[in-house]
């Protein structure tokens, strides 16, 4: 049986497989959704809301939607690029992002999506929250002043048992994802770079040696969030 599908995003006729999310169709059509808490093979939640769009009018994210036939999909409009834009600025204004002084600069997605949706001054006040960093793994850093809550490493750092080596700790305005304290110990050197290239900003930072690239000529250093996916 015929599984194609049919909608529109932004006027532009998109054509794909029933079953997909709205981001993967698009990515397929060459269109960029931006996404920070979604991450190819671990199931999306849409928490992070960085892909809101609006379909037929109703405001939805795009990574937990799947797309279905007839869908009117508004995206790259002036009141969604504003959203966006606002989702970035909250959180820089909540954390403390100093990005000269990261080590994941230049292939950190938060900061390539400010710099993609021209952010200068965030129309809210900073918090400057008091925050620490966990530096007692042998392997890694957990630098809390970074981390967007995404759960991307909750996700994906597991022990062969299924075990998470990430987890959340505290509720509400205190919520922190924190390093397992015990399987934090003994993680594998594998699965701490794992840990340090799955976090989309430079909250998880491997010991001893951080990345190849230097600052300057990485990934977004050279071109622009999404423009792998844009034609
Ligand atoms: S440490 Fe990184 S991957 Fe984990 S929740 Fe924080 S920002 Fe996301």
């Amino acid at each position: 049986m015929d599984q194609t599908i049919k909608f529109t995003i932004d006027g532009t006729i998109v054509t794909t497989q029933k079953g997909l999310t709205i981001v993967e169709a698009a990515k397929d059509n060459g269109i960029y959704i931006p996404t920070l808490c979604n991450f190819e093979g671990a199931k999306p939640k849409g928490c992070c809301r960085m892909c809101t769009i609006k379909i037929n009018s109703r405001y939805m994210t795009a990574c937990t939607t799947p797309a279905a036939d007839g869908m009117e999909i508004e995206s790259n409009t002036e009141e969604i690029t504003d959203i966006r834009k606002s989702i970035i600025e909250l959180l820089f204004v909540s954390g403390n992002h100093f990005c000269p002084a990261c080590e994941k600069s230049g292939n950190c997605e938060l900061q390539a999506l400010a710099y993609k949706y021209q952010m200068l001054v965030p129309r809210f006040p900073f918090i400057f929250p008091q925050k620490g960093i966990d530096a007692s793994s042998p392997r890694l850093m957990k630098e809390q002043n970074r981390c967007i809550a995404c759960k991307r490493c909750i996700k994906t750092i597991k022990d062969e048992e299924g075990r998470n080596y990430f987890a959340y700790k505290n509720r509400g305005y205190a919520l922190e994802v924190i390093l397992d304290p015990e399987l934090g110990k003994d993680i594998p050197e594998d699965l701490a770079k794992l840990a340090m290239e799955n976090c989309p900003v430079g909250s998880i930072i491997y010991k001893e040696k951080g990345f190849d690239e230097p600052i300057g000529s990485r990934k977004f250093d050279k071109t622009p969030i999404g423009s792998e996916i844009e034609v």
